[in-house]
C-alpha cells in the first residue's frame, strides 16, 4: 500500500481548480509527472524505439518514397543516420534502462526537437524541389510520438506552434504554386487543431482521473479531521513494518499517546472546540513524529494517536517520546469568549522492541496500551516507557519509566 503524502485540502483545491489550468500546483504537479512517466515509460520506449528503426532503414526504402535528387540523397542519408537515428536511439535506450531522471527527460526533448527539426528541414527541401514529401505520413508519425509519449501539454502546444508557424512561413514564401501551398496549409492546420485539441483533451481527462484517485486514496487512507492516517491504514502498515522489522533485525518504538480530561474541553467550550484543539495536537504529532519513510503517525481513535519509529535506538526513542509529550504540553488554546489560554496534556504508553517474529504488531500494540493504562492510573501527564519482552522480575533490565 502506497500512502499519499499530498493533503486532502491540496488535492481538493486542485480538483475545483482542474478545469481551469493544464498544470496542477506546484505541491501536486510533481507527483502527477512520476505517475504519467511511470505509466509512459513502454509508449515511450517502443515509440522511440520505431522512429529510431524508421530513420535507421530510411537508406533501403527512402530513395523510392521520397525520391531525392542525386544531390540531395547523401545529405539526407546524413541527417536520417547521423542525427535522426542517434538521438531517437539514445532517448530510447535512455528511457529503457531508467537512466537519472534529469538526463532521460533531457534526451526526450532532444529527440522529439531533432524529430520536428527533421521533419521541418525535409519540408523545407521539398518545397526546393529536392524531394517528394509524404506529409501527411510524417505528420502523423511525430504527432504518434507526442500524443503516446505524454509528454508536457504545454510544452508540446508551444513547440507545435512554432512548427506550424515554420512550416507555413516556408510554404509560402517558398512555394511558386499558391493552389499547392493553400492544399497543404488546410492539411497541416486540420492535423494541428485535432493534434493540439486531442492532446488537451487527453491530459484534462488523465488529470482529472488521476486527482480523483488520489483524493479518493487519500480520503480513505487519512481521517477526515486531522488528516494523519487512519486506523485502518495504521494497522496495515504497521503489521508490515513490524514484519520488516522481524527481518531485518531491526528495533521499532511505539508511542500511544491519550490527550488527558479532553471531555471537559468537549463539556466547558463545545464539541466543536474539542476538534479545532484535537487538530492543534495532531499538528504537533506530525511535525514531532519520524519523518522518514517507514515511520508512521496516526489517529487510533477519540483523542489517542499512535506512533511510530522504525529502526530507532533504544535511547533515541526515549528522546523522541519526550519530545513528544513535550510537544502536547506545548499545545496552547484559547479559551473562548476569554483572552485566556489553556494548555493540552497528554499519557503516553511506550514500548520498544526488536521484534522476534513477523506477527508481534498486535502484542506489541496491547503491550503500549497496558502501559498507557498504567500512566493514566499514576496521574496523568505522564509516559510508562518499556522494552518488550517484558523482562523477568527480578530481570530489571529494559525497564524504564519517565515523567
Ligand atoms: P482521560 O484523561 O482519562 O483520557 O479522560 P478523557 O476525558 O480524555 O477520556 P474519555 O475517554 O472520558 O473521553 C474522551 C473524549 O474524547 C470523549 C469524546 O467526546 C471525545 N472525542 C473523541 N473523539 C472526538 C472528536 O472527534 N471530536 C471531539 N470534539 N471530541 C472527541
Ligand atoms: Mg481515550
Ligand atoms: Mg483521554
Amino acid at each position: 500500500m502506497q500512502v499519499s503524502s499530498l493533503s486532502l485540502d491540496a488535492l481538493q483545491h486542485a480538483r475545483r481548480h482542474l478545469r481551469q489550468k493544464l498544470i496542477f500546483p506546484p505541491v501536486i504537479e510533481p507527483a502527477y509527472r512520476a505517475t504519467q512517466d511511470a505509466r509512459h515509460r513502454l509508449p515511450r520506449v517502443i515509440l522511440f524505439l520505431v522512429a529510431a528503426l524508421a530513420f535507421a532503414l530510411a537508406p533501403v526504402y527512402g530513395p523510392a518514397l521520397f525520391q531525392p535528387t542525386a544531390e540531395a540523397l547523401p545529405l539526407l542519408q546524413l541527417i536520417w543516420l547521423a542525427w535522426a537515428f542517434p538521438a531517437l536511439a539514445l532517448a530510447a535506450v535512455a528511457t529503457w534502462r531508467g537512466w537519472p531522471q534529469q538526463l532521460t527527460f533531457h534526451l526526450h526533448t532532444a529527440a522529439v526537437l531533432s524529430l520536428w527539426a527533421v521533419v521541418l528541414l525535409c519540408s523545407l527541401f521539398a518545397q526546393l524541389g529536392w524531394m517528394e514529401y509524404p506529409v501527411g505520413l510524417v505528420g502523423v508519425s511525430v504527432l504518434a510520438v507526442a500524443v503516446f509519449g505524454g509528454f508536457r501539454t504545454r510544452r508540446f502546444i508551444i513547440g507545435s506552434c512554432a512548427t506550424l508557424g515554420l512550416l507555413l512561413w516556408m510554404l509560402w514564401s517558398l512555394e511558386g504554386q499558391p493552389k499547392a501551398a493553400s492544399r497543404e496549409t488546410y492539411l497541416i492546420v486540420i492535423m494541428w487543431i485535432i493534434a493540439v485539441g486531442g492532446i488537451v483533451s487527453l491530459d484534462m481527462l488523465s488529470r482529472a482521473a488521476w486527482i480523483n484517485h488520489e483524493y479518493a486514496r487519500a480520503l480513505s487512507q487519512r481521517d477526515g479531521l486531522t488528516e494523519l492516517l487512519n486506523r485502518k491504514t495504521f494497522n496495515d502498515l504497521f503489521q508490515r513494518v513490524v514484519a520488516q522489522a522481524a527481518r531485518e533485525r531491526r528495533p521499532v518504538g511505539l508511542a500511544l499517546l491519550d490527550l488527558d480530561h479532553f471531555k471537559s474541553i468537549n463539556d466547558r467550550f463545545g464539541h466543536l472546540k474539542g476538534d479545532e484543539v484535537l487538530v492543534l495536537a495532531a499538528q504537533a504529532i506530525a511535525t514531532t513524529g519520524g519523518q522518514r519513510p517507514l515511520d508512521l503517525q496516526a489517529r487510533f481513535g477519540g483523542e489517542e494517536f499512535v506512533l511510530m519509529w522504525y529502526d530507532l535506538p533504544r535511547d533515541l526513542f526515549v528522546e523522541q517520546v519526550d519530545r513528544l509529550q513535550a510537544a502536547i504540553r506545548a499545545v496552547r488554546y484559547e479559551v473562548p469568549g476569554t483572552d485566556r489560554s489553556m494548555h493540552l496534556t497528554g499519557s503516553i504508553g511506550a514500548v520498544w522492541t526488536v521484534p522476534a517474529a513477523a506477527h508481534l504488531g498486535t502484542e506489541l500494540l496491547r503491550t503500549a496500551d497496558h502501559l498507557l493504562y498504567d500512566a493514566k492510573a499514576a496521574g496523568r501527564n505522564l509516559t510508562r516507557l518499556e522494552t518488550y519482552p517484558l523482562p523477568d522480575v527480578d530481570g530489571g533490565s529494559g525497564v524504564g519509566a519517565m515523567s
